[in-house]
């Protein structure tokens, strides 16, 4: 389908629902949606979605069929499916404003229903069973894109500390992408020629096969995709809320549910650590387990929902008091204010001290186990460092990809501090060698890893072992340094709160405000802290969800409070 209005080519009819994201409505659900829509003819070649651009309308084929095109009217144009009558188009980014990262283009002539996406998303709100099967279907696209290695192309080196930066920041927020390696892909080359431009200028990111951005930077590219801006009310939020890991989303979807005025602000992307787990199989509700991803996803949907902002990238840097609210200032220099400000971030990963390892992170050295990881180690041996539920969970995920997975643990049992449910999963697995009582002491190979050599810390016996890419889980340190100073900490850094942090206030604080500090407020009164930075937290979803929801219920008593006291 070279041009526009031409007639597809040597292509299927139409796409097989492998994995039910591609569900048929039923006459009764598309009788339902055209309540709300527009029924209007199509021809082949006319454009209803265009790859790049903001797409206002929800599309169900009612008759002929809509071709799905990635690159359109490009020379790298592709095909990815053709949709048939019953069929809607449209993935995750849809519901969440978005732009497109393909274009949908009449393939037969027919007829489609075009429901504005703001009211589909009140549909999807309060109409469990049509909501639930657009949401899931939606979900299933944005990971089958993913699959495909459609949406934009990331052009640059794996030496590259920004063409790294680049990666993580699509891959954690699970835009659609694909990474061009500078140093190995041959496409690399023709690419660099077709856009005369030299190795120096990347890294660079291709859209819509022809739209270039040089190096940009992480808000720029969000921006480019539609990813909400930090826009901030001069008049400060009833509830500020930094991180959008478990804590702070539930935190957000309690506050705005409950009618506080919310804004959520985020450094790196929705959904914090518990995204970038492959299956969460231990959060009540979810019986077969749930994708760090689709929860994440699910729960934006939801805090969006409620009205609630939110804002990525905004990486916060200060915290201060300011007149009768708290100010808070972010890495870029903007600021943002909050009549009370929940603490929800969490905790970031620790990296494995071992000499060398830094020139194979981000292309053989993982701190996360998602299909974006998972898609650059499909043929080979991998290793996995740690000996909690994240890399059980990871090995298991990764066993199933590759033709060999080594568990390598520090300690001599595995029970003490893994999951049993996970630990007879790993046991009964072919493709899983644990190595008990092991520690990686180097990395071997150059630009990718080869091998590592791992130590018995017992004997001291060292040998070497053949993996081509290594998964580190070995805890994590809480996100407070930019606190330092603002409210009290305890020894590893995790914020105080209740009885802890009122023992290390200033006298007078809480008498003048004649209460005392809440279970989750910090030394800063209308402060609260949530999840895992919390000092003495139990590091798990649940909990985090938890806390988040508790804190909002203290938002209110606080808020209750100083409007009787009249203090702040
Ligand atoms: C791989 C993995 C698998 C896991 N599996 C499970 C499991 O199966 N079951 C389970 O119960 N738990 C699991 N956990 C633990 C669980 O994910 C965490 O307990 C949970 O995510 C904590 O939620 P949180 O919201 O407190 O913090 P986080 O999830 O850490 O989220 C904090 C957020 O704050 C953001 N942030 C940090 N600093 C700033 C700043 N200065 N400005 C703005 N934003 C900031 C971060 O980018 C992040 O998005 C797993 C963790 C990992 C890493």
């Amino acid at each position: 389908m070279a041009a526009e209005g031409g007639p597809a080519e040597n292509v299927p009819f139409e796409t097989p629902d492998l994995y039910g994201a591609y569900p048929r409505l039923t006459d009764e659900q598309i009788d339902r949606l055209a309540a709300h829509g527009d029924r209007f003819p199509f021809e082949p070649g006319q454009v209803l979605i265009r790859e790049g651009e903001p797409c206002e309308q929800f599309f169900v084929v009612l008759n002929g069929s809509v071709a799905i095109v990635e690159h359109y009217g490009t020379p790298d144009e592709r095909i990815l499916q053709v949709h048939g009558p019953g069929r809607f188009l449209g993935e995750i980014g849809l519901l969440q404003g978005q732009v497109g990262f393909y274009t949908a283009v009449g393939h037969d002539p027919g007829e489609v229903l075009a429901v504005p996406v703001d009211r589909l998303r009140a549909l999807v709100a309060r109409d469990a069973v049509l909501g639930d099967l657009v949401l899931r279907a939606c979900l299933g696209r944005r990971a089958l894109l993913a699959g495909l290695g459609a949406g934009f192309r990331i052009l640059g080196s794996r030496y590259s500390a920004d063409t790294r930066r680049l990666r993580e920041f699509a891959a954690r927020n699970r835009l659609p992408h694909r990474w061009i390696d500078l140093e190995t892909d041959e496409e690399a080359e023709a690419l660099l020629r077709r856009f005369s431009i030299g190795p120096e200028d990347t890294p660079i990111v291709i859209w819509q096969g022809h739209q270039l951005l040089r190096n940009p930077s992480n808000a720029e590219l969000a921006r480019l995709i539609g990813l909400p801006a930090p826009s901030f009310d001069e008049s400060p939020s009833d509830v500020l809320i930094i991180g959008s890991g478990p804590a702070g989303l539930a935190a957000a979807v309690y506050a705005a549910s409950e009618g506080l005025s919310t804004t959520v602000v985020e450094a790196i992307a929705t959904g914090g650590q518990a995204s970038t787990s492959s299956r969460i199989d231990n959060l009540l509700g979810f019986p077969s387990g749930i994708s760090g991803a689709e929860l994440a996803e699910r729960a934006v949907f939801q805090v969006q929902k409620f009205g609630a902002l939110i804002s990525v990238p905004a990486e916060a840097t200060a915290l201060k008091p300011r007149d009768d609210h708290y100010a808070v200032t972010f890495a870029d220099g903007g600021t943002a204010t909050g009549r009370t400000v929940i603490l929800a971030t969490g905790a970031r990963y620790r990296r494995l001290v071992v000499p060398g390892i830094e020139r194979l992170e981000g292309t053989s050295v993982y701190y996360a186990a998602t299909l974006y990881e998972a898609q650059q180690c499909r043929t080979d041996p991998v290793a996995v460092v740690g000996g909690g539920n994240s890399a059980g969970q990871a090995v298991l995920f990764l066993a199933d990809q590759v033709p060999r997975a080594y568990l390598l643990v520090r300690g001599g049992d595995l029970g003490s501090h893994m999951s049993r449910y996970l630990i007879d999963q790993i046991e009964r697995h072919p493709r899983i060698e644990v190595l008990l009582h092991t520690e990686v002491s180097e990395v071997i190979g150059d630009p990718v890893l080869e091998s590592l050599v791992i130590v018995d810390n017992r004997t001291g016996e060292r040998r070497e072992l053949d993996a081509r890419a290594l998964f580190v889980f070995t805890g994590a340190d809480p996100s407070t340094d930019w606190l330092t100073g603002s409210l009290a900490l305890d020894e590893h850094g995790f914020v105080l709160t209740g009885a802890e942090a009122q023992a290390d206030t200033a006298p007078g604080t809480w008498e003048s405000r004649d209460r005392n500090c809440m279970i989750l407020e910090t030394t800063l009164p209308g402060v609260f802290a949530a999840g895992d930075v919390r000092s003495g937290s139990v590091k798990r979803v649940a909990s985090a969800v938890g806390e988040g929801a508790m804190a909002v219920h203290l938002v209110h008593e606080h808020l209750g409070h100083k409007a009787t006291s009249g203090t702040r």
